[in-house]
């Protein structure tokens, strides 16, 4: 059994005293459920001395619809109340419904899958594990076991939920010392398995906000080992709206857990738009979608077979999102 380090946890009871608390203490985190952070600091990946939890602020909890439409989700709603919603998009929920087990989603919170750490075969082993081989890049070490040449961390983004986010429009709402600002979560990641995330250190994400669907159609698939519980090793959300004679006007397709960052499939978009979602079309695109997939050997499936399933689902995902 590998057992935590000593470490402190403060209960704010707002957002203001929770930003108070992470400027006083340099190096805490936030913590939503800790799902992800618990054991990541079991296998000593990173070394946090207090964290600042988010369970007692009461107003980060829930789901509600602004007057304009706007799904507003509080980033410490948990993902089975998510994935249950009916007013989050059909991605989210599908996304929600497949993260880890019964257990984790009655207790992890959307604002924790969003800013879940990057995962790679090298870093999320225990501390003896990294110590033999020595620490690659995001460990502290100067060496990427992953691609050795290089000298970028290719750790992977293994959200269910960013994909299916972005397709689907939505934006999160960030609270730091110097305000807040809405940022969408196409530009909430960076290609960088290390500093994988443009929430800056000090930042909240207290909310996740969903525009109306108008007409976008969206679902989400995830491929892994088994069906439950494992990461995803593949992830694909797409969205479609088709106007009146049936051809696509907007498209979306993002790939996640490929890359260190969700990956936009921008020519099969482009491809699709003023065509009719037939099985040529959906061929094709799938197969664009595909080209610039370039997994690492760095997760649980290997990266041939990822790329080669990175076309097969993007083909079931707009097969499905085509039927009446
Ligand atoms: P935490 O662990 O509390 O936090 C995760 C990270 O986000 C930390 O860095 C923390 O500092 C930061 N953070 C948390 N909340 C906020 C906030 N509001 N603002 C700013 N930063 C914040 N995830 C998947 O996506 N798919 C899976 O299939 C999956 N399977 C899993 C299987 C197992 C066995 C385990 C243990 C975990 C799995 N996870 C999976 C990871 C994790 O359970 C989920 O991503 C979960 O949603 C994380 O939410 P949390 O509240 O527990 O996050």
């Amino acid at each position: 059994m590998i057992r935590l380090p000593a470490f402190e946890v403060l209960f704010p009871a707002s957002v203001g005293e929770a930003l108070e608390m992470l400027a006083a203490h340099p190096g805490s985190v936030p913590v939503g459920a800790g799902t992800d952070l618990l054991p990541n600091m079991k296998r000593r990946q990173v070394h946090p001395g207090v964290l600042v939890s988010l369970a007692r602020i009461p107003g980060l909890f829930g789901i509600d619809t602004a007057s304009d439409g706007t799904t507003v989700i509080g980033a410490s709603t948990p993902l089975a109340q998510v994935a249950d919603s009916t007013e989050v998009s059909p991605a989210m929920r599908e996304a929600a419904a497949l993260v880890a087990s019964p257990q984790i989603r009655n207790t992890a919170t959307i604002g924790g899958n969003l800013c879940v750490d990057t995962r790679c075969a090298f870093i999320n082993v225990t501390e003896e594990w990294r110590t033999a081989s020595g620490p690659c890049l995001k460990a502290g070490g100067d060496v990427c076991w992953v691609a050795p040449k290089g000298s970028h961390c290719y750790a992977i983004s293994s959200s269910d939920l960013a994909p299916a986010a972005i397709v689907s429009g939505a934006s999160v709402r960030l609270v730091g010392p110097a305000g807040e600002r809405v940022l969408p979560v196409s530009d909430l990641y960076r290609p960088d398995g290390i500093d994988h995330m443009a929430r800056r250190r000090d930042e909240i994400l207290t909310q996740v906000l969903v525009p109306p669907a108008a007409g976008l159609r969206t679902t989400y698939l995830k491929l892994r080992r088994r069906q439950a519980v494992d990461f995803p090793m593949l992830g694909v959300a797409a969205g479609v709206r088709l106007a009146e004679d049936g051809t696509v006007s907007d498209a979306r397709i993002v790939l996640g857990a490929v890359s260190p960052a969700p990956l936009r499939a921008v020519d099969a978009e482009a491809l699709l738009l003023g065509r009719r979602l037939d099985r040529e079309t959906i061929a094709a695109a799938a197969e664009l979608a595909a080209k610039p997939v370039r997994p690492f050997d760095n997760a649980d499936l290997g990266s041939r077979y990822r790329k080669w399933m990175a076309a097969v689902f993007v083909e079931r995902a707009l097969g499905a999102l085509a039927a009446p």
